[in-house]
């Protein structure tokens, strides 16, 4: 079956449900045992795996078995938010001593909240690597390299990483490769043919795709999948019932949102790159983005999400030109159906690598809005972005 297929069927089975076509909430933290015996069992359930409201219900396997048919993966563990999600699979592989390579235009949050901060802390080191260093990484490899931590493209400079590279090296030296595959929706990147080996992904972003829930989720192979489900017991983390509903009810027509989404932010993107004030496009879809011929052969489409270096433009003219805009929200979390705009500062967050181009640059999230509003709409920003110059 094709994924599109796929990923309208998991997780669902009208047949045990009155014929119901959707799976039904479950509002759960009390599981109640017909005997001692299944009291006591720490193997058994009589209900399939349900034994406890935090471990699991039939509304979160729903949404994790709809996640795994997305990525392409065999086994799904759902979390609160997307952080979550990144920092249960970093702990699961990750113990004092070791060390993890991340690369630098990876999440902030994860390098700043995650790296540099709870990992540092129970005495996990992390070295950052420019994210076009591709087989290279077999240099920075160490006996106690245990992670190797990839995004692609990356937040906010979208350079597109050589995965398969990058994860026949970590391979090589004993490493598990994890993918923040947040961009892709799930729909035009494949992890597990590109070597990947366990995938964690913001639902809150195009799986939820209306801006209205937060959620992670982290697809394995079936051999790590114990690995990462018992590290999320460990820590107590439990998805919402009512936020993996909404997760499972955007997934159902991603395969229909995302092309939408792809579509308009190539036409915008077209639009902007003939722009005097733009610098550098930097959309993984144009040859101006690093990595563009690697997108070319692993991706199978762009999603919504890209940015922009200006020419020598001020601070002032950028919030001349954000503060009017009609269209565009200004906001961080993307993947909704409405379109969004914030200012970049890439060379607050990297390390290996120097950021080149002026600052501040553009982030922009293409919603479903029809492009000539949008078009228009950033058009008479330039305008006020030029007046304020
Ligand atoms: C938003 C985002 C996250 C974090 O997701 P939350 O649900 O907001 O915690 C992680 N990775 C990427 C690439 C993101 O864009």
């Amino acid at each position: 079956m094709k994924k599109e297929t796929r990923i309208v069927n998991a997780g669902r089975d009208p047949r045990s449900n009155f014929g119901i076509v959707n799976p039904p909430v479950y509002h759960a933290s009390t599981v109640i045992f017909p005997t001692v015996a299944d009291l006591e069992s720490s193997e058994n359930s009589p209900y399939e795996g349900v034994r406890y409201g935090r471990y699991g219900t039939p509304t979160t396997q729903a949404f994790e078995a709809a996640v795994a048919a997305l990525e392409g993966g065999e086994r799904c563990v759902s979390f609160p938010s997307g952080l979550a999600a990144i920092a249960c699979s970093l702990i699961a592989f990750l113990k004092a001593g070791d060390h993890v390579l991340v690369t630098d235009n990876v999440y902030g949050p994860t390098r700043g909240r995650l790296c540099d901060g709870l990992l540092k802390d129970f005495g996990v080191e992390t070295t950052y690597y420019d994210p076009m260093i591709g087989s290279g990484i077999a240099d920075l490899l160490r006996a106690e390299t245990k992670v190797v931590f990839v995004e692609a493209p990356g937040s906010i400079t979208f350079e597109v990483q050589d995965i398969p590279a990058i994860a026949a090296a970590a391979h090589a030296a004993g490493a598990t490769v994890i993918m923040d595959n947040t961009w892709s929706g799930g729909l035009y990147f494949q992890p597990f043919e590109h070597g990947v080996d366990v995938c964690v992904h913001a639902a809150t972003k195009y799986i939820v795709g209306h801006s209205d829930a937060m959620l992670g989720a982290v697809t394995t192979t079936a051999a790590l999948f114990e690995q990462v489900k018992s590290t999320a017991v460990q820590l107590g983390y439990a998805a919402g019932p009512d936020d993996c509903y909404l997760g499972l009810r955007g997934l159902r027509s991603i395969a229909a949102r995302l092309p939408h989404h792809q579509e308009n932010g190539l036409t915008i993107a077209r639009w902007i790159a003939e722009r005097p004030e733009v610098e550098l496009l930097l959309h993984p879809a144009f040859p101006s983005c690093p990595g563009h011929e690697i997108w070319k052969r692993d991706f199978t489409g762009s999603s919504g999400l890209f940015a922009l270096s200006l020419r020598n433009c001020s601070k002032n003219a950028v919030s001349a030109m954000l503060d009017g805009m009609e269209l565009f929200g200004m906001g961080f979390s993307w993947g909704g159906f409405e379109s969004l705009i914030v200012p970049t500062y890439p060379s607050r967050s990297r390390t290996a690598t120097p950021w080149p181009h002026a600052e501040p640059g553009l982030r922009i999230h293409v919603g479903l809005e029809h492009p000539d509003d949008l078009i228009a709409d950033l058009d008479k920003g330039f305008a006020r972005m030029n007046r304020a110059a």
